[in-house]
């Protein structure tokens, strides 16, 4: 390793690496990963599998390479002797934000466990140049700029791959770059992301995410999801979908016709699994593919049908994409005959007008035709898939009970312990033996050392080292220091009003309130927050606002904050995700029930030795039934209670305000003098307003036995040794949370590949 490294900077940089820059050692790590991944044998098989999604939350990948090649310690050493941190090298990759968050992010860990499992499967997205955007807090707000992210040297791979993508007045050329996806000691597949050669950087400013939404040759691959406020932006995406799948629909089709295969029995040899319906055009697109070859009308429904699978992440009704008939008219008008044939066809063979895929409005329900023309519909945890069953999706289960399934989500643990927690992964291998790192059920052989005290001690040491690691991050990029002895309570995730950091907010207003009364935590709590909200969010951007105004009052009060301070992360994303979870004590998944279709975010900490505050929501039930219920603390409105409030409209969060003098006082602190001498009238006026007229997703519902709850896990956080018994069950329990288990499952119910 030594002499390749040193080889390969003298040739390119002509120093060794004693006088090389970090930028110059990462482009020659970058590139031995990169020959090392060219040298893997290809996962192969009869069948493969194409998971279209669009977003790939991939993060950073040199460490997560290096170790699935099993190359990290063998570099990390050779750095050493030259007085050099392998963690250092990695800060000088920049990190492409190809995805939003959870679903995103999923697909990623999918990726690295389809690889690791030897089975042949390829990731197909778009190349965004500006990804997501990047978060910096001005004057107590969200502003957003663009992250570049893709540099000279970079993980991205030109192919000689081209496909001509018909739009209705113009046509595009694509270009494909591929990324390698190496297993944990296992064999490549590959992530290829389509992009254009005309795409226009230089549209973008310096410091903003404007730009000009009409001139499609020049922004389409500029950002993911760019704002749909406006229609120009909804246009945009419709460009973006569409010539993903198509380029998609083309490369599957090229692939299967290079190695022979009858594509009239397509399904034999490809399986498609679409991610959340951004790829849904993909259905009619390869029928019109299909029919081109030949194929009639009939052959090419079937045939597409019998390959494509649907996988639903959410029951947020907007969430729910519907376009408008004349939205794809403008940007595609050769796909409406094929949409109003698989609609009429609908028609015909069944009475149920909300099953239709075109609505009497004229809009195109996108999951309605993944549900009718693929073969397998699953949700993304026990709770959700039942939910769709039962009440969201009722009407399709009756049509169709065979196709609904569930696989529940997971992670990979190669990012989100072997790599991320290092030292827990070091201490566990000592204890239970290296098995865990290819079968994560092995986790649990941790519980025989339940009642062991050295063997709590340790675990709780790594948890100080991680905090004290987290200190150090945030003091130099932040400028923030915190007390690695307090305790972390940390919500991480994209901000939603459904995931309800105004709750956690309210919590810091009682805290702040409660502790100038006098009344002191026994020990000081740290809340972290991390979170982006959408552009457009308005009421999402205003909690954000509030938070940290609220950090600010007070960073500012020598009287409280001793006891209790409030931070926020800036630009929250894997890397970061990657860095605070493993120092967290308290992991706050406090969704309103029924809402969160699953959360990955819950199993990562879960996994790291963090305990649970969370409601009785997603994948939250399940660690429930795993841990048991003294490992966990669940709180708040139970789901079908939930259900029902909506069912019978009998929300009022105008009551509980009235009547409940704390919340009152709490909601009220908003727009108190205190915050309005810090933040902005207008944001913090609208915030209360929505609290207390509108209230979506039930904040103050659940507010009070939030409180509580948190009160009483604090105080439980006191005996140490208790404590330090939990997090040890939660590990040992996470292993059914590896994204391995996931896709064996999907491999087995769906996929079928060898
Ligand atoms: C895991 C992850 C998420 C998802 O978090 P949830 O709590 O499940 O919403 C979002 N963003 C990043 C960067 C992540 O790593």
């Amino acid at each position: 390793m030594e002499e390749r490294l040193q080889n390969i900077l003298l040739e390119r940089f002509g120093r060794d690496i004693d006088s090389c820059t970090k930028e110059e050692i990462f482009a020659a790590l970058l590139i031995i990963t990169r020959e090392e991944t060219s040298n893997l044998p290809e996962n192969e098989g009869k069948k493969k599998l194409y998971y279209i999604s669009a977003e790939f939350l991939i993060g950073k990948l040199l460490s997560n390479n290096l170790i699935n090649l099993g190359l990290y310690e063998e570099v990390e050493q050779t750095l050493a002797r030259h007085g050099l941190k392998l963690c250092e090298i990695e800060e000088i990759e920049m990190e492409p934000s190809l995805g939003n968050g959870g679903l995103g992010r999923l697909a990623a860990c999918f990726l690295d466990s389809i690889a690791t499992l030897g089975l042949p499967g390829d990731g197909i997205g778009l190349n965004y140049h500006f990804g997501l955007f990047r978060q910096q807090f001005v004057n107590n707000k969200q502003k957003e700029t663009k992250n570049p992210w893709i540099t000279r040297d970079s993980w991205l791979m030109r192919k000689p791959v081209t496909f001509t993508v018909p739009f209705k007045n113009f046509s595009m050329q694509s270009v494909l770059y591929d990324i390698d996806v190496p297993g944990y000691g296992s064999g490549c597949n590959r992530l290829h992301l389509f992009d254009v050669d005309s795409v226009d950087e230089s549209i973008v400013p310096e410091d903003s995410i404007d730009f000009d939404k009409y001139q499609i040759q020049k922004n389409l691959t500029l950002f993911l999801y760019p704002d749909d406020s406006d229609d120009a932006g909804r246009m945009l995406r419709i460009y973006q979908q569409y010539f993903m799948v198509s380029n998609g629909a083309q490369l599957i089709l090229k692939e299967c016709e290079e190695k022979g295969h009858d594509i009239h029995r397509l399904y034999d040899y490809v399986v498609i699994q679409i991610n959340d319906t951004h790829p849904s055009m993909v259905i009619p697109e390869l029928i019109r593919l299909l029919i081109q070859r030949g194929f009639s009308m009939d052959e090419a429904i079937e045939v597409v049908s019998k390959t494509c699978a649907y996988t639903n992440h959410t029951i947020l009704a907007e969430a729910l994409e519907k376009w408008p008939m004349a939205y794809l008219e403008q940007v595609v008008p050769h796909l409406l005959p094929i949409i109003r044939e698989l609609d009429s066809r609908v028609r015909a063979k069944c009475k149920d007008e909300t099953t239709y895929i075109i609505d009497e409005k004229k809009r195109v329900h996108m999951a309605h035709m993944d549900i009718h023309y693929g073969f397998s519909v699953n949700g993304v945890a026990a709770l959700h898939t039942e939910i769709l069953k039962n009440t969201e999706l009722k009407n399709f289960y009756k049509l169709y009970p065979k196709k609904f399934n569930n696989k529940t989500n997971g992670i990979t643990f190669r990012r989100w312990l072997l790599h991320c927690n290092r030292e827990l992964t070091a201490y566990m291998e000592s204890l239970i033996g290296s098995g865990f790192k290819t079968d994560a059920r092995e986790l649990e052989k941790l519980l025989d050392f339940q009642k062991e005290k050295r063997v709590l001690n340790q675990l709780a040491d790594i948890k100080l080292q991680k905090k004290k690691e987290f200190r150090e991050y945030l003091y130099e990029t932040q400028n923030i220091l915190v007390d690695e002895h307090s305790i972390f309570d940390v919500q991480v995730k994209r901000l939603h009003e459904y995931k309800r950091q105004q709750m956690n907010a309210l919590y810091a207003i009682y805290k702040y309130l409660d502790i100038k009364k006098g009344n002191r935590p026994a020990t000081p709590i740290t809340l972290i927050f991390g979170a982006k909200a959408a552009p457009a969010y308005v009421i999402a951007k205003d909690i954000i606002h509030l938070i940290l105004c609220l950090q600010q009052l007070i960073e500012h009060n020598p009287e409280v904050r001793p006891y209790f301070r409030v931070l926020m992360l800036e630009n929250y994303n894997v890397s970061k995700a990657a860095k605070v979870i493993p120092a967290a004590n308290i992991s706050e998944q406090i969704s309103l029930a029924s809402k969160e279709a699953s959360g990955t975010g819950n199993m990562k900490f879960m996994l790291n030795g963090a305990v649970t505050l969370g409601t009785e929501d997603g994948a939250n039930v399940e660690i429930e039934e795993l841990v048991g219920e003294e490992n966990i603390y669940i709180f708040g409105k139970r789901p079908q209670d939930v259900i029902d409030l909506y069912e019978e409209e009998a929300y009022c969060s105008k009551d509980i305000y009235e009547e409940d003098e704390l919340i009152h006082e709490l909601v009220d602190f908003i727009i108190g003098d205190e915050l309005k001498a810090i933040g902005d009238e207008e944001n913090l006026k609208r915030l209360h307003k929505e609290l207390i007229s509108k209230d979506w997703f039930m904040t103050l519902l659940d507010t009070r036995e939030y409180i509580k709850t948190k009160e009483k896990v604090y105080a439980d956080y006191e005996d140490q040794l208790e404590w330090n018994r939990k997090a040890l069950v939660n590990i040992a329990k996470a292993g059914f949370f590896s994204s391995d288990r996931t896709i064996e499952q999907y491999n087995q119910d769906i996929w079928h590949l060898s």
